[in-house]
């Protein structure tokens, strides 16, 4: 069986076939059937902006898919970024620009709480399934760690020691994280 990844990021898609290698599935990138063309993303939600990537490679290529996003909701900033955590700073920003933003804005604030929420959508057929991973946290005042993306370094989740996800190895971040916990979802739902 052939199942598509809608993502263009190798380490997601290395991740996954390395989870999945145990059955007879296998694992295709976008780049693996030819989808170079953005899809746009344009959902209010983090489960509607999964959904539309999902539902995209199943209607355009012909795939079952399944597609991720994820979303940083910080509790004092009424859940912002949210859907909006990759250009939170902008259009043409980095995550260097997001996290300043963050920063600036949590600037005295002594309600830290923040949680990471990833929505994986598969589509087979006309069905969607969905599973969800979250992992709940604080946020930093200032960056700690060198490791990780996005916004690792200020983000200090529960059970992980004291240690932010730019401080752990990628097995200690996949055991906690957001996204480890909706792969292992998706992962125990192919292969039950
Ligand atoms: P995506 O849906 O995986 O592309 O994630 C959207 C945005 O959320 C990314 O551009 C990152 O800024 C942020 N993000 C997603 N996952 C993580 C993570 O594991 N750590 C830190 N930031 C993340």
């Amino acid at each position: 069986m052939e199942i598509v990844f809608a993502t263009n990021n190798k380490n997601k898609l290395r991740e996954l076939q390395e989870m999945l290698a145990g059955g007879c599935i296998k694992v295709l990138g976008l780049a693996d059937i030819g989808c170079h063309e953005d899809i746009v993303e344009d959902a209010d939600t983090i489960e509607g902006n999964a959904v539309i990537k999902a539902r995209y490679v199943k209607d355009h290529y012909g795939y079952d898919c399944f597609a991720d996003d994820t979303g940083l909701m910080i509790d004092a900033l009424g859940g912002a970024p949210g859907v909006y955590s990759a250009r939170y700073a902008g259009e043409d920003c980095n995550s260097e620009h997001n996290i300043d933003k963050v920063l600036r804005l949590m600037d005295g604030k002594t309600d830290r709480r923040a949680r990471f929420v990833t929505v994986i959508a598969l589509c087979t057929g006309s069905d969607i399934v969905t599973f969800e991973g979250e992992v709940a946290g604080r946020i930093l005042t200032e960056r700690r760690g060198t490791d990780g993306f996005g916004y690792d370094s200020i983000f200090e989740p529960e059970g992980g020691g004291g240690l932010t996800f730019a401080e752990m190895t990628h097995e200690q971040k996949n055991a906690i994280s957001h996204r480890g916990r909706a792969v292992k979802k998706l992962v125990d739902y192919l292969l039950p």
